[in-house]
């Protein structure tokens, strides 16, 4: 029925994605969870199903970073609801090749390698020892995280227009905040050294929507992928440390305030989930994927009329 909420979250198979779609299940809203491996999207559909008894939680595949699978998304959505309410664009990678410690060097982490347990100080070593920053891990993270958003809400859009309250949320990051001089820090206990933006004219002007284009985005996101590739990105006011995943956010800050001003008839908004446990911080992380994913959810569900164009960091309100 028409009346029932239907919202769309991409990576949904895993972490916070997962628990946004169960908790968004739990209020009542119709969930579309995607993944881009048909197998683990159905296993998680599995789990919301049997053991959370959740039975309004329906599989697609989305790949975010292809056009045909995003287009089967939409045509999907279009012939079987007319709409779409909430959209979660939560799919990201990190940006940087992780080292095997022993066999094959096939790009993967091993199995059962975990942060918890270590400090800062030994975080950072593995970092170092175990990341290489690869010019194509910089340029799949573009891909995924700026493009894979973009491409995602452009081809739903008119589906969000059809909807009487559509929703964009795009799980962000404090990594991509312009207003910090250094890298945030993710506990009391870390020291803060590593460079995040220092360009003053590139952050005044992603911080200047009003005349931001997408085009001008693109041209930004091209000369970062040149200046890594030149091995310049200290000299040219870039982040050094997690480059790409840090400028791929601030990239897709960026596109949801010029979207928000292009379409007032909709909100679309950044949320920030917390530093989480998750295969992406390898487990490290302060909050659980759940409480994470409470922090976008709070966003998704905010009061009609509410803010659009807005940054939430832990669920809050705050300055780009
Ligand atoms: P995970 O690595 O646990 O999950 C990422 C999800 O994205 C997986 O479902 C993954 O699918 C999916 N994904 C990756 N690439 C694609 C793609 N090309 N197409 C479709 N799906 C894709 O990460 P988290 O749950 O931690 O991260 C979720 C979001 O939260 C991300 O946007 C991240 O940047 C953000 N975030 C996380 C923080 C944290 O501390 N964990 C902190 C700040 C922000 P698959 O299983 O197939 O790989």
């Amino acid at each position: 029925p028409p009346s029932t909420r239907v919202a769309v979250v991409t990576g949904g198979n895993k972490g916070i994605g997962l628990e946004v779609c169960r908790q968004l299940a739990s209020s009542g809203i119709t969930v579309i969870l995607t993944a881009r491996d048909e197998g683990r999207g159905a296993a998680a559909v599995a789990e919301l199903k049997e053991a959370a008894g959740l039975s309004d939680v329906v599989f697609h595949q989305l790949e975010v970073t292809d056009a045909q699978s995003i287009a089967l998304l939409a045509g999907f959505l279009e012939a079987r609801f007319g709409k779409l309410d909430i959209l979660v664009n939560n799919a990201a990678i990190g940006g940087v090749q992780l080292l095997p410690i022993e066999g094959p060097d096939d790009g993967s982490a091993p199995s059962g390698e975990k942060f918890s347990g270590m400090d800062a100080r030994q975080m950072a070593e593995w970092m170092r020892t175990r990341c290489r920053p690869t010019s194509d891990a910089a340029r799949a993270a573009v891909q995924t995280n700026y493009y894979g958003t973009k491409n995602v809400t452009e081809a739903l859009l008119p589906l969000l227009q059809a909807s009487s309250d559509g929703r964009v949320v795009n799980v962000s990051s404090d990594f991509g905040l312009l207003r910090l001089a250094r890298e945030p820090r993710k506990h009391r206990s870390e020291r803060r050294a590593m460079q995040h933006f220092s360009n003053e004219e590139l952050k005044r002007e992603l911080n200047d929507v009003g005349s931001l284009t997408e085009e001008r985005l693109d041209e930004l996101l091209s000369l970062f992928l040149r200046d890594f590739e030149a091995g310049v990105l200290g000299a040219r006011g870039w982040p050094t440390e997690f480059s790409a995943y840090k400028v791929a956010k601030a990239a897709v800050n960026a596109y949801s305030r010029v979207l928000a001003r292009r379409h007032p008839e909709l909100r679309v908004n950044c949320a920030h989930p917390g530093y989480v446990k998750t295969d992406m911080t390898r487990h490290s992380g302060l909050l659980t994927p759940a409480e994470g994913a409470g922090n976008v959810v709070k966003v998704a569900m905010l009061p009609e009329g509410g803010p659009t164009g807005a940054f939430f960091a832990l669920g809050e309100e705050a300055p780009f």
